[in-house]
């Protein structure tokens, strides 16, 4: 027997209906990279998405068809998301930052139909165009471009209709080895990760937010933010430039109550208020995720009344997994415990289940206990099943993704991620977590950045080494952080060696590539090795 409730398929292109037609002078407000600016709202943003369907559909696209993106965060990447999936077609946002080689692997291996691109990436696509051997057509977002092509429609037209778990959305994550891989979201799965995301201990929207998303609109689904803004009805700030200072500049004039973003990100933005006295008056929501926030960010934005949402996910979790809660008895905590609390990674939304298992046993599941740790498995709705175009086998039926994430869970639920499975080391037996370390060594005044990496011995198998980019114009010595590392983690924990670099490499999300600088000590000796 079926319940006798309407039809309503979890489709995203509702969301889209739904913020213009109760929100729809709620502003979109873009500032491009030539320092110029345009508004437009809800309603204007789902007119000129019917007239992208339209004119998708003359170029002879059809439902399952990859639209990808090649686009910083600004109003017409925005129409392009609904206009893509307007047409039953599958978003496909490309991190312009990736390497040629992979930029050539995952756009043919998402054989992507149609490519929209900003001018700024010219570049790549004159170098890339002999090598995408799908792609039939190119069109540019600036000159007028965009807008002469869908100014030939006249938006008249409706969204394709189907199942909701049709497809609507692919993101590659570039693992540290191999080809990247393709997570394939579905609308049904899309829909509840956006109405999951609205709630306060996540996004925290209602129609007030004013939302500057700094994550890109290419990288992990922008953390599921233009399909939840709709949702909630909010206000968007776009920013086609990552620059500090507009970006402060935009969040003070445009009132922007709501931030997102991954540490660095952060880092930089308080670097600027540090040189010109800026503050931001208006903010109270700062979402921070991608990599471990550091204590020092969460303590500064919580004095200055931000509500800190240290959330963790991936890709493949699309990507919300958890996020910083307030616990029950918030108000009886003092400030340094929630510090403490919001340094770990948060607690799990309804919908996502967490468990962590034996790094040398995957069959053995460990206990909540707060103290062991293990590798971290999630399973829900808007979890990955398996990559796109993988082969299902039998691992489906069990419905756990490991993450390659090593973490401990707490009796509460609460998540506490101590490394990478990959980037743990292992000396005599034991396992030191490179990101405790570094937590700890961000926390010296004058270390900008501090990766840990595990180096060979003969004794103990690894030894971890402490690689350190000093801030500009401080000095800071070896014995400083040692001292500082020795309050904080165990006496065998401590590096072996402390090296001072002036740079550390990053991967093409910004993150540290831990692959990148092993190979760059792969030489490398120890005192007493
Ligand atoms: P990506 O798919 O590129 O977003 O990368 C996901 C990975 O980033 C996760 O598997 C974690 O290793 C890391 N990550 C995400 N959020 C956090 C966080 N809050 N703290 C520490 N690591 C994080």
């Amino acid at each position: 027997m079926l319940g006798a409730m309407q039809d309503f398929d979890l489709r995203v292109t509702h969301l889209i209906d739904h913020a213009a037609r109760e929100h729809g002078s709620r502003e979109i407000v873009t500032r491009w990279a030539d320092g110029s600016e345009t508004r437009t709202n809800w309603a204007g943003i789902r007119h000129d998405a019917l007239r992208m369907t339209q004119a998708l559909r003359k170029l002879g696209v059809q439902p399952g068809d990859r639209i990808a993106t090649l686009a910083m965060n600004h109003s017409r990447h925005l129409v392009s998301w609904y206009g893509a999936v307007g047409v039953g077609g599958i978003l496909h946002t490309i991190n312009p930052r990736l390497f040629d080689d992979q930029l050539e692997y995952i756009a043919n291996h998402a054989e992507d139909l149609v490519l929209l691109y900003d001018k700024a990436f010219t570049p790549i696509i004159e170098r890339m165009k002999p090598k995408w051997t799908t792609i039939k057509h190119f069109i540019c977002y600036d000159n007028g471009e965009f807008e002469d092509w869908i100014g030939q429609e006249d938006g008249k037209t409706t969204w394709a209709t189907g199942d909701e778990r049709d497809p609507c959305m692919l993101c590659y994550t570039s693992g540290t080895t191999g080809n990247p891989k393709g997570v394939l979201y579905e609308h049904r799965s899309t829909m509840l990760h956006a109405i999951t995301g609205l709630q306060p201990a996540i996004f925290d929207f209602d129609t007030r937010s004013v939302m500057l998303p700094v994550v890109p609109m290419f990288h992990a689904a922008s953390w599921g933010l233009p399909w939840a803004g709709a949702a909630a009805g909010i206000k968007f700030v776009f920013s086609a430039v990552n620059d500090a200072a507009v970006l402060c500049e935009l969040m003070n004039r445009e009132k922007v109550t709501h931030s997102a973003g991954v540490p660095t990100v952060w880092l930089a933005t308080f670097q600027h208020m540090d040189a010109t006295g800026t503050t931001l008056p208006t903010l109270r929501q700062a979402i921070i995720g991608g990599s471990a926030a550091p204590r020092f960010m969460i303590e500064r934005l919580m004095k200055a009344g931000v509500n800190v949402a240290h959330a963790w996910g991936m890709t493949e979790t699309s990507p919300i997994g958890t996020t910083g809660a307030q616990t029950w008895d918030w108000d009886e905590r003092s400030f340094d415990e929630q510090v403490t609390i919001k340094q770990m990674q948060g607690r799990v939304p309804f919908g996502v289940e967490l468990r962590t298992v034996d790094l040398g046993d995957p069959t053995k599941v460990l206990p909540r206990d707060g103290q062991t740790s293990g590798a971290l498995q999630v399973r829900g709705p808007w979890i990955i099943k398996r990559y796109f175009k993988a082969e299902a086998d039998a691992t489906d039926a069990e419905q756990w993704f490991d993450t390659g994430d090593v973490a401990i869970l707490h009796p509460d639920g609460t998540l506490q991620l101590t490394d990478r499975t990959k980037d743990v080391i292992k000396s005599g037996g034991e396992w030191i977590s490179s990101v405790e370390l570094e937590n700890a060594a961000v926390g010296v005044p004058g270390v900008a950045e501090a990766a840990a990496i595990g180096i060979y011995h003969p004794k103990w198998d690894e030894r971890p080494i402490l690689v350190v980019v000093k801030k500009a114009g401080m000095d800071v010595t070896k014995e400083a952080i040692m001292a500082h590392l020795a309050e904080r983690v165990a006496k065998w924990w401590l590096p072996d060696a402390i090296e001072f670099v002036d740079a550390i490499p990053h991967g093409a999300t910004g993150k540290i590539s831990k692959k990148d600088l092993r190979d760059q000590f792969r030489e490398y000796k120890l005192a007493d090795a």
